[in-house]
């Protein structure tokens, strides 16, 4: 017998069914390209303008979408057209970010503005697992809209592997309180609401696949870099989870033989090399100024002023985070990374130094090279893609 899972059977599509799958490509179409008229809905889904009334009509009258100002119809004259977006007093999504001794909570809107935020935290080597609950459930009631449309449900992005079927918390090096604890189904009951619980680097692919710079993207991937390293991987509009979330742990593979020592317990995997740690031990070796608190954004600056050996640091940096990219995109080519975390505060400099390195050392293509982008300064994608796995549950278009 095969190990694997049996997978749920796939219904045939039922009227209702594509009336859902409809609902669903319009809305996802006004996530990929902004606000749009119904005659423009109708170009883009080759549908008629009336076929479109009958899908956004109800979403109207339920307080999800609403019809903002008419604007011009142009030289062909005819009615003005009216822009549908997400109503700001339609439902909201709750967001959480757990990390080993901190959650931080936030309200977001369907449209992916933070309306409210909150902070708790919990001691990481408590072994109590119902004070991180509290901390959690109250960090959600602080956030949570006393009136109004009820919360669509709370989306919760974990630093450590999960079990996204199960809502499980498999393993948190940094808090082993964490550990084997079922978070998903021990907060829905304290909340009342359905709770989707997810890797922390997969949900930031989602903030950045709904609300940040993958919108309309289909196959990209989502870096953090900081004293530790994730990949959210999407490709052809699927989060990559593997089984049960099992996949998605490329900080360690492998890329230096008989490298340094990993905490997993292997030598030479690419976190050793990519992280504020590497980064640390380098720069007090060259006796740099300000080694233990190092971070991508103090080097930038330092090799800006051509502090001698900074500008050499900083390339070797981004050689060997390019060393990963390079190999995700000989496998699955997502085409465009968005780095997150300490990354940003490197600016363009350390972005090129990146994708220079990339692109001298990937196989030419059709598609073009790859390209590397910075997030926002201002980064909620965390938050932003904790309340992503809700809208990608409601949706069932990108899961
Ligand atoms: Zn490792």
């Amino acid at each position: 017998m095969s190990p694997r899972r049996e997978r749920a059977a796939t219904p045939l599509i039922s009227p209702s069914l594509a009336h859902q799958v409809n609902r669903s490509r319009v809305l996802q179409s006004l996530y990929d390209i902004g606000p749009l008229s119904r005659s423009d809905l109708a170009r883009l889904t080759s549908t008629t303008r009336a076929a479109i009334g009958t899908i956004v009509q109800p979403m109207i009258d339920s307080g999800i979408l609403v019809e903002g100002d008419p604007r011009s119809s142009g030289a062909t004259g005819g009615k003005p057209a009216r822009p549908l977006w997400f109503s700001p007093s339609g439902p909201p999504i709750a967001a959480v970010h757990l990390m080993p001794g901190q959650v931080d909570a936030a309200l977001v809107s369907t449209a992916g503005d933070v309306l409210s935020t909150s902070t708790g935290t919990f001691l990481p080597d408590t072994r109590d697992a119902d004070t991180v609950i509290d901390c959690v459930v109250d960090c959600l009631n602080r956030v949570l809209p006393a009136e109004g449309a009820p919360p669509l449900g709370v989306g919760v992005a974990v630093g450590g592997m999960v079990n996204t079927d199960t809502g499980t918390i498999i393993k948190a090096n940094l808090a082993p309180v964490l550990s084997g604890l079922p978070l998903g189904p021990l907060v829905s009951e304290r909340v009342g609401l359905p709770v989707y619980l997810d890797h922390h680097p997969r949900a930031q692919a989602l903030g950045d696949r709904w609300f940040g710079q993958a919108r309309g993207v289909h196959s990209f991937a989502s870096l953090y870099l900081a004293d530790v390293l994730g990949v959210g991987l999407v490709i052809d509009d699927t989060v990559q989870r593997g089984q049960a979330g099992a996949g998605g742990e490329i900080g360690h593979t492998v890329v230096q033989l008989d490298g340094r020592n990993c905490p997993c317990g292997q030598r030479g995997c690419w976190e050793t090399i990519a992280t504020d740690e590497w980064l640390r031990d380098e720069a007090a070796t060259l006796g740099l100024p300000a080694a233990q608190t190092m971070t991508t954004g103090s080097l930038a600056r330092l090799a800006a002023r051509q502090h001698p050996g900074a500008d050499e640091l900083l390339d070797r940096f981004a050689h060997n985070i390019s060393l990963g990219i390079v190999n995700l995109q000989q496998i699955l080519a997502p085409g465009l990374f968005i780095l997150h975390g300490h990354a940003i505060a490197g600016g363009d400099t350390f972005r090129r130094k990146i994708e220079d390195h990339v692109q001298s050392r990937v196989l030419q293509h059709a598609a073009g090279p790859p390209r590397i982008v910075l997030a926002e300064a201002n980064d909620h994608a965390t938050v932003l893609g904790a309340a992503g796995l809700v809208i990608s549950h409601n949706l069932k278009l990108i899961a």
